[in-house]
């Protein structure tokens, strides 16, 4: 590794951690500069905004323009800092005993910052196969953008075959991980006076029952949990996180709404959950509310279902990372990533990038430069899949 180039990361990443993309705000300055900076290489460009015009994805393609070729993924967005005890300034990279903190060095801009790097090198060759570039928002907070750049890809009939998303695994090759489904389900009873319960219809205690059989259903996915899996826990899992509702103690609740989620291993998973509750809410909960109050509502809001990743035999993705990290085995996370978004949309799959998880959404985060410089020579073994 040329001490040039990691130079020339650090100064890129120095840049990138001082867009303070946290994913409620704007990423637009960051992917300006993005799009300036792989224009003057001559790469291809497209931003494409969410709907209030305040985010953006940015696509970018060097080499050919046709099918196939390799996709490095990373997310724009970064976690918030509020309550967090930062020895220095987060949005200002710091370096210090081989280590570059600062927000977002490890989730992921130091990835990011290693994709600026490889393409200044990469966009003087004669590739034969696409090298493209996806650089999305709100990840963090439900992979929204990477929900839209599949949609975008599809439109515009751009199809790489592989693809390997940053994320921080310590530069280890990761093949799967759990899906996360998110959930907001909503009651509306009647309210009414405390004294006399049966004049109303309690949402709490519907919401309740709702609970109660989203926690049978949990128990039904443990023994759903196939032999040998490598997830830890090896089924998948429901949990709620939040419940509101109802105005006082002595009024019947008209509201309540439950925040959910299901984390699951495989598709059938989701689909048992989902039919099961459909079930229960339309055939019982919501006929017993609506008999007494024909206005009752239960309705289930999809906050994000973002995929998981999924093992399979066949695999590109990991064919070409076994050969550019010299790795042998692949594993499997509990955090989930933009990488089932892909390959839901048929392009391999898979997961390597600098730094390590622990260090991910926590005050004073960090990447090791030594990340950094394994991350730069993976990307660069990248180059002979390519030209
Ligand atoms: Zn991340």
């Amino acid at each position: 590794m040329s001490v040039a180039k990691i130079e020339y990361t650090k100064q890129v990443l120095d840049r990138l951690v001082a867009f303070p993309t946290i994913s409620s705000d704007s990423n637009l300055a960051m992917v300006n500069y993005l799009a300036d900076f792989f224009g003057q290489l001559g790469a291809r460009v497209f931003m494409q905004h969410n709907e209030d015009g305040r985010k953006a994805n940015l696509f970018v393609t060097l080499g050919p323009d046709r099918e196939g070729g390799v996709v490095l993924s990373g997310h724009s967005d970064v976690v918030p800092v509020e309550g967090q005890k930062w020895s220095s300034d987060p949005f200002k990279m710091l370096e210090s005993d081989g280590r570059l903190y600062g927000r977002g060095t490890c989730d992921m801009k130091g990835f990011l910052a290693c994709c600026l790097a490889t393409a200044r090198g990469m966009a003087e060759l004669n590739l034969v196969r696409p090298l493209h570039f996806a650089f999305t928002y709100d990840e963090e907070v439900g992979c929204f953008g990477a929900q839209a750049l599949m949609k975008e890809l599809a439109r515009r009939g751009i199809k790489p075959s592989a693809a390997l998303i940053g994320e921080p695994t310590m530069m280890r090759v990761i093949e799967g991980h759990k899906g996360c489904y998110e959930y907001t389900t909503n009651f509306v009873g009647l309210e009414g006076h405390g004294s006399q319960p049966d004049l109303g219809v309690n949402a709490i205690q519907y919401a309740a029952r709702f609970i109660a059989h989203l926690m049978e259903l949990g128990e039904r996915l443990k023994e759903r949990a196939m032999a040998g899996s490598r997830f830890d826990p090896p089924w998948a899992t429901i949990q709620v996180g939040r419940i509101f509702g109802g105005a006082g103690r002595n009024i019947i609740a008209g509201n309540c709404s439950v925040e959910w989620e299901m984390r699951p291993v495989q598709p059938s998973d989701a689909a048992l959950v989902k039919e099961s509750l459909d079930t229960f809410v339309n055939q019982q909960l919501l006929p017993e509310m609506k008999a007494f109050s024909p206005s009752a509502i239960i309705e289930t809001i999809v906050v994000g279902e973002v995929e998981g990743l999924q093992v399979v035999a066949q695999s590109e993705a990991r064919d070409i990372l076994y050969e550019i990290t010299g790795a042998n085995g692949a594993d499997v996370v509990a955090f989930g990533t933009e990488a089932g978004l892909f390959q839901e949309a048929g392009i391999s799959a898979i997961i390597c990038g600098p730094g390590s998880i622990e260090q991910a959404h926590k005050p004073n985060e960090f990447v090791d430069i030594d990340q950094l410089k394994s991350c730069l020579q993976m990307l660069s073994r990248l180059q002979a899949k390519l030209v």
